[in-house]
């Protein structure tokens, strides 16, 4: 008994020790003795310090780990090699693979490039990049993580904040020549018109010659240089030599397409006068980043090349950040499923879905890693403040969410920060936070320069010379409800304005690289304080500028070019009824007669018996022309001169009656409308039926935000519209309003416009007068000024805003330019005429009718008149000819006789 007490108190505790201290312990103290090993390519002559970071952040890490005895320890895999070899790279991979890893950290080249990508996809090896060999616009590589930010988009904002016209690009690597190649077509985009000189360097410690070449070449006093080169070194190389052709003067500006400024040595630049920009990732002010330095300063650069020194190179600082996120990344994993990695070892050894040892290549068909897919949802989860700032991945494995310090030094100043570059933001200058300082909105303000777009009617060119025969100038050079709005909102600022139209002639989109267009652009560059345009408050927007409250409502509306106006035809009195209700009109008249027919002719009740002279006849009214006669008479709401008698006979004639009286009336309550109305045929009235037909194309203006409400819509029918115009060949999209009323008036009724409808219901009032706006409403919006964001002149905009609402000025001006200015008459607008008196042409086909029943008539009465003569004679001379040889006279004429003569009576002979 006491053995099944001992027995039973063992097992409750196991049951305890399992369900309280098990979960404690929990998965984040879980470790894995056997070290993770992570493959590693680097190039021999580029990657000296990145391998050394690499190397580092191991140690440092297996170190930390194996003192707290808690955590992942790594081990790496790794080559050096010639980047630029690709078998050598390929059958590196492969052997690394083989080893079994569970992802690859490095540096591709141009021609090892798609060699790692084809790799990692095929067996779903994630791949940490720290280069962007390939391409600088960001393709989608489903199996890598870039842990290198873009610096391309940052460089093209300064060309167009300095704006520089021209400028000479040199490079050392193809990485160099997709950048300039990207910034270059991001600028194209833009509008933003460059003239650039590529420039390949062959060997950077020789560039004395180039730089003398291209600075001869260039004649303007514009000396704009980018250099943009392959590793820190050779950025070294070429500053040093830059002095030595003497191009450190006063006008040469160089903008270095490094993330490191602070390990180049700058100061030699403070006074010849020349101006050197670049960038700075690493921020020296993070308490993290001084830690890790104070560790990094005290290695000794014999063993570790490259460190020992109080500055990190980004290289190093990269690769620290690309373990730390490696190392996040299996974590969450861990975190997600505390086993996740259990049937993995074996013996310390990767095996992969208990297939194979290691990853090969050779196997058929490849077995990809088991891991991959889930680690690479990993990574873009995790976030964390690096080395290299914030770490974060995008959905295509690209950093985001990460800024720039820009960087310059001039003559007597610096290396200082100048200005901050976000990846989602753009760019911050000083100035520009300067500007956004708080104003007491009391006081005058100073100059504001306001954006807008020339669009009309809010912002048009004034034709012509002023009044006083000078041309116009400045503001004055403009005319618009914007320009007015504009004055008016003087009155409450006090402030002097400069209108200043957006150079790209957008309203403003957001491109990929999280830059905006347009005018919203201009007010995130800080080139504008404000906008007073027809720019519609999106949420997108708000995100990055404000918006005052809506000084307009309106809405997306169809505009389509307007129908030619239907006269109505002279038989238009046929119009009421379909052709089909026509013929079944027919059918039913001939039936009804024909029934009617049949009726009487076998009904007893439909005889009557008149008397003769000579005898008693027995007549029946229906015979089948009376029938017909009979329904005629009906359907044409006359009196008949038959009737039925028999109960039959009336039952017919009364559904005959019924019918016509519904059909008549029908007919006559639609007759007006079709003979006086000009109608307009509108082929497009709701959304659902452009989106339902092919026939008519439709599209609307490219970089607004009637696009971005069909690409974001959730609705279906606005969601088949996008996916038809965003494929649609030649493209629907225009640049501006203009051009798509435009391609309305010019397409012959084969394009519909989605435009804003304060825009359409301007253009219907505009001369040829030949667009009109069709359909319901597709979404409500508003148009509002708007400022950068943390602007001021927020509240105050609300408030003139609002009482300019209040007070009529917003009607007044409305008024002004919509409907003062109108060219079209009130006929013209959505309401067709319908006061009209009828015209001949309008009942003309009646006449015609008519004219025919007459001339029928006419002709039939002769042929009548010309029958009965020939039928009468020869009756006559029958009768003669049988009175003269008869001799006897007969107590009754021949019953033939009288037959023929009565004719359609039917003779009986009275019985007697
Ligand atoms: N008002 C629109 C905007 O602010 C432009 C016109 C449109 O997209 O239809 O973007």
């Amino acid at each position: 008994m006491s053995l099944w007490w001992l027995l039973v108190v063992l097992v409750v505790w196991i049951l305890v020790v399992a369900l309280v201290v098990a979960p404690l312990a929990g998965p984040a103290a879980l470790s894995y003795q056997a070290p993770i090993p992570i493959g590693a390519l680097f190039d021999t002559h580029k990657d000296v310090v990145t391998r050394t970071g690499f190397m580092y952040a191991i140690s440092t890490h297996n170190g930390q780990a194996r003192r707290s005895g808690q955590g992942m320890i790594f081990h790496t895999e790794l080559d050096d090699l010639d980047t630029d070899d690709s078998f050598k790279f390929a059958s590196t991979m492969c052997q690394q693979m083989a080893g079994g890893i569970f992802a690859f950290y490095g540096r591709t080249s141009m021609a090892s490039h798609q060699i790692a990508q084809a790799f990692s996809r095929e067996f779903n090896m994630p791949f940490i990049a720290m280069s962007h060999a390939g391409s600088a616009s960001k393709p989608d590589h489903p199996y890598t993580v870039s842990i290198l930010p873009h610096v391309a988009d940052a460089i093209a904002d300064l060309i167009r904040h300095y704006g520089w016209s021209r400028l000479d690009y040199i490079y050392d690597s193809y990485e160099g020549l997709y950048q300039v190649q990207y910034i270059h077509t991001l600028l194209n985009n833009l509008s933003y018109s460059v003239d650039i000189t590529y420039s390949w360097l062959d060997d950077v410690n020789h560039v004395h010659d180039e730089l003398r070449r291209l600075d001869k070449q260039n004649t303007r006093s514009e000396k704009n240089f980018i250099i943009d080169l392959s590793t820190q070194n050779a950025y070294r190389v070429v500053l040093s030599q830059i002095p030595e052709v003497g191009m450190n003067r006063m006008g040469y500006n160089y903008l270095l397409a490094t993330m490191d400024m602070a390990t180049l040595d700058l100061q030699r630049f403070r006074h010849g006068g020349v101006n050197i920009t670049g960038f700075q990732l690493i921020n020296y002010s993070d308490p993290y980043v001084q830690e890790f330095v104070r560790a990094w300063s005290t290695v000794e650069p014999t063993v570790w090349p490259g460190a020992g020194n109080n500055k990190i190179e980004l290289a190093a600082a990269l690769s620290v950040d690309a373990l730390e996120a490696f190392r996040r990344a299996l974590d969450n994993m861990v975190k997600r499923q505390h086993n996740v990695f259990l049937s993995t070892f074996r013996r310390g050894v990767v095996y992969n879905r208990n297939l194979t040892q290691g990853i090969p290549c050779y196997t058929r068909p490849a077995i990809p890693w088991m891991h991959g897919p889930v680690m690479m949802l990993a990574f873009k989860e995790i976030t964390f403040d690096g080395l290299t700032g914030h770490v974060n991945f995008d959905g295509r494995g690209y950093r985001k969410n990460y800024k720039l310090d820009i960087v310059t030094v001039s003559l007597d100043k610096g290396p200082h920060k100048t200005g901050e570059w976000h990846s989602e933001r753009g760019l911050l200058q000083e100035m520009t936070v300067r500007r956004q300082r708080p104003v007491n909105n009391t006081r005058p303000r100073s100059v504001q320069v306001i954006s807008s777009i020339l669009t009309k009617p809010f912002l048009m060119v004034k034709k012509g010379p002023g009044p006083s025969g000078k041309p116009l100038t400045g503001n004055n050079r403009y005319e618009g409800y914007c320009k007015d709005l504009t004055d008016e909102l003087q009155g409450y600022l006090r402030m002097d304005y400069v209108l200043k139209p957006v150079n790209d002639g957008e309203f403003g989109k957001e491109l990929p690289n999280g830059t905006w267009t347009g005018v919203v652009g201009d007010l995130r560059r800080g080139e504008a304080d404000m906008a007073v345009a027809p720019l519609t408050i999106t949420a997108d927007r708000e995100r990055v500028i404000d918006f005052a409250k809506p000084f307009m409502n309106i809405a997306i509306s169809m505009m389509i070019k307007r129908p030619e106006k239907q006269k109505p035809g002279v038989f238009a009195f046929m119009e009421p009824f379909s052709i089909p209700l026509w013929s079944c009109i027919v059918i039913a008249y001939v039936t009804v007669s024909v029934v009617v027919y049949l009726v009487s002719k076998f009904s007893p009740y439909e005889w009557s018996n008149r008397s003769y002279r000579y005898d008693r006849v027995v007549k029946y009214d229906f015979n089948l022309g009376n029938s017909f006669w009979f329904s005629m008479e009906a359907l044409m709401l006359q009196g008949s001169d038959h009737c039925p008698r028999s109960v039959a006979g009336r039952v017919i004639g009364g559904a005959w009656w019924f019918f016509v009286l519904i059909v008549i009336t029908s007919y006559t309550a639609n007759l007006a409308a079709f003979l006086t109305v000009e109608r307009m045929l509108h082929p497009i009235e709701t959304a659902d039926d452009l989106a339902t037909q092919t026939e008519i194309t439709y599209g609307l203006v490219d970089g607004g935000s009637t696009r971005k409400f069909f690409e974001t819509s959730q609705v279906p029918t606005y969601q088949r519209m996008w996916n038809y115009m965003k494929t649609a060949q030649p493209p629907v999209f225009v640049k501006t309003v203009e051009e798509g009323v435009q391609r309305v008036r010019d397409s012959k009724g084969k394009y519909a416009f989605l435009i804003e409808s304060s825009m359409n219901n301007y253009y219907n009032n505009r001369k040829p007068c030949d667009t009109a706006r069709v359909g319901g409403d597709l979404n409500l919006e508003g148009f509002g000024i708007a400022m950068p964001h943390g602007s001021d002149l927020k509240e105050i905009i609300t408030y003139a805003t609002l009482k300019m609402k209040e007070d009529g000025t917003l009607h007044r001006l409305e008024t002004k330019w919509w409907y003062e200015k109108g060219e079209c008459g009130s006929n013209t607008g959505h309401r067709e005429s319908n006061k009209r008196s009828l015209s001949l042409s309008n009942v003309a086909g009646v006449f015609y009718i008519l004219i025919t029943g007459l001339v029928l008539a006419i002709v039939l009465g002769l042929v009548e008149i010309y029958l009965n003569k020939r039928y009468s004679a020869k009756a006559q001379e029958q009768i003669m000819a049988r009175t003269r040889t008869q001799t006897t006279i007969a107590e009754t004429p021949p019953a033939e006789q009288i037959n023929g003569l009565l004719e359609p009576y039917k003779i009986l002979r009275h019985p007697r």
